[in-house]
């Protein structure tokens, strides 16, 4: 059996306690992953600590820069190891693994090197009573240990996206991955041995979350800062740890996002876009779309469409090109989907397809599949139209105006992304001005340029990564004042 273990100061190191790693389309055990104590987290942490002053903190920026570079393309050169483990970490078809994943995961670190190299900082004279004048300018430098808590949905893309920025601006990293995806993780500890970065700046540590390993990394006091994505409920438990010794958070939590169709839109791409957002990954994706609006005229057609492509999407295993969409990531959480299924239908919606799982052949029984389900006929108010599901699924409700669908669309506790789609320019920069949210698409979705500001607001997050705003996050700035 494959042995994942925790990654410390540049060694695999063994663990006292294992867990298993399931893969999601047969319920099988493909991996033990060592499980890491409170004392292999402090070990973790204080390596990193250490590291800091080490030849990381001496290095010249252009050749930590070009480590990072170095890191993208031994990512690349492994390319079909990782992204192997995570298709057996997430299940998900091989051409959203290979075209999503891992080539977005290696462009992080280069991204994020390329940005450190290039933004500069202020610069203010100033007159002084003297007359002599004093000058200002900015520095910055990292905040120390950061400690990132990833989640399980886009395992390495979601990680490589914090680690890129962390590593680039001078930081070390503990990284807590999943306790549902560790092998990703591991394979990128092979990575920075071989690329020579050095001991104690990148280390991994697996476990669970409250009261394990998770909580362990959030709460010891030589983290300088914590970057966190996941759920609403475990990014406030995370900020409450954060409070003991005012640490910054950076926090990507959840969503209930809007998909609004207007009637002038272009139909193919509206239906194209909308099934994506609403059936990648199996709708385990943040920015997904799980309440869609469409303008009345259009209503009956677009949820015909929509159908249609649903029942196109064949489940099945990773590398069988016909396959459509993954499982569910565990069994835990096809139950939490499941009841909203179940949920929806005693609220009174209409099912146009899905709602259950589907047939599968024997060998794949084991797995965690669901099918694609669409609702129609539920009041804003239902439950499956306010909390968030993560799963394949979509409620389509028809509406009248702009002002009525901005307020319908602004009603929830979450405030991620939006999808608009309209062929009316000055109604797509109206409507991105008023959506309550920290990502608007007009006529797309999921199209991302890593140089732009992500993040959500209201409950779905705080603060900004991308571009320049992950310097803001990962970085102290810090003024120095020259009298001259
Ligand atoms: P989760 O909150 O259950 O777990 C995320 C990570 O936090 C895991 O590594 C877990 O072990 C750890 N954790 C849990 N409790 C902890 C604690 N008390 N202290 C420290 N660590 C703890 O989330 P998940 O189920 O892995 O991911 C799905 C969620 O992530 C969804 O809500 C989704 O919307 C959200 N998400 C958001 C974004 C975004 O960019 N906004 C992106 C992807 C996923």
């Amino acid at each position: 059996m494959k042995q994942i273990r925790n990654f410390i100061n540049g060694e695999f190191v063994d663990s006292a306690t294992w867990f298993d790693k399931i893969t999601p389309y047969d319920g099988k055990v493909v991996a033990r992953v060592g499980q890491a104590s409170q004392s292999d987290v402090d070990a973790a942490v204080t390596a990193a600590h250490g590291a800091l002053s080490g030849s990381w903190g001496t290095m010249p920026l252009t050749e930590r820069l070009a480590m990072l570079h170095a890191v993208a393309d031994e990512i690349d050169r492994r390319f079909d190891d990782f992204a192997a483990a995570e298709m057996s970490d997430i299940g998900q078809p091989a051409h959203f693994i290979r075209h999503v994943d891992v080539p977005r995961g290696a462009a992080n670190f280069k991204i994020f090197a390329d940005v450190v190299k290039n933004v500069s900082t202020e610069f203010f004279e100033m007159a002084t009573p003297d007359g002599r004048g004093a000058l200002n300018y900015a520095m910055r430098r990292p905040v120390g240990v950061v400690a990132v808590i990833c989640p399980w949905n886009l395992p390495f893309l979601l990680m490589t996206w914090k680690l890129g920025p962390a590593m680039a601006c001078g930081n070390t990293v503990v990284v807590k991955p999943s306790e549902e995806t560790p092998q990703t993780a591991a394979l990128l500890a092979e990575v920075m041995n071989a690329v020579g970065v050095p001991k104690g700046v990148f280390n991994v540590v697996n476990g669970f979350g409250p009261k394990d390993t998770g909580e362990f990394l959030t709460t010891h006091p030589k983290v300088g800062a914590i970057t966190f994505t996941g759920e609403t409920r475990t990014g406030a438990a995370i900020m409450k740890a954060a409070a003991d010794g005012a640490r910054p958070v950076s926090l990507e939590m959840g969503g209930k996002n809007a998909a609004i169709v207007f009637a002038d839109c272009d139909m193919d791409a509206a239906i194209e876009g909308t099934l994506r957002s609403a059936f990648a990954n199996c709708g385990q994706v943040c920015l997904g779309t799980e309440r869609v609006y469409v303008e009345r005229p259009i209503f009956e057609a677009f949820v015909q469409r929509m159908k249609r492509g649903a029942e196109l999407m064949k489940p099945g295993l990773p590398e069988d090109p016909a396959s459509g969409m993954g499982p569910l990531i565990s069994n835990e959480h096809r139950t939490k989907v499941l009841s909203y299924y179940r949920k929806a239908v005693a609220e009174g919606a209409t099912v146009v397809t899905g709602g259950g799982i589907p047939d599968m052949a024997p060998a794949l029984s084991g797995g965690w599949w669901v099918q694609p389900t669409i609702w129609t006929g539920l009041l804003d108010s239902a439950t499956v139209m306010r909390e968030e599901i993560f799963g394949p699924c979509c409620h389509i409700s028809p509406f009248d105006t702009e002002e009525e669908v901005i307020l319908r669309s602004n009603d929830n506790q979450y405030g991620l992304a939006s999808a608009v789609w309209t062929t009316n320019l000055a109604r797509s920069h109206r409507m991105a001005g008023v959506l309550e949210v920290g990502i608007v698409w007009i006529n797309s979705w999921f199209l991302r340029d890593l140089r732009t500001p992500f993040g959500g607001s209201k409950q779905s997050g705080i603060g900004r990564e991308g571009g320049v705003h992950s310097l803001e996050f990962y970085t102290e700035l810090k003024n120095v004042c020259i009298k001259l």
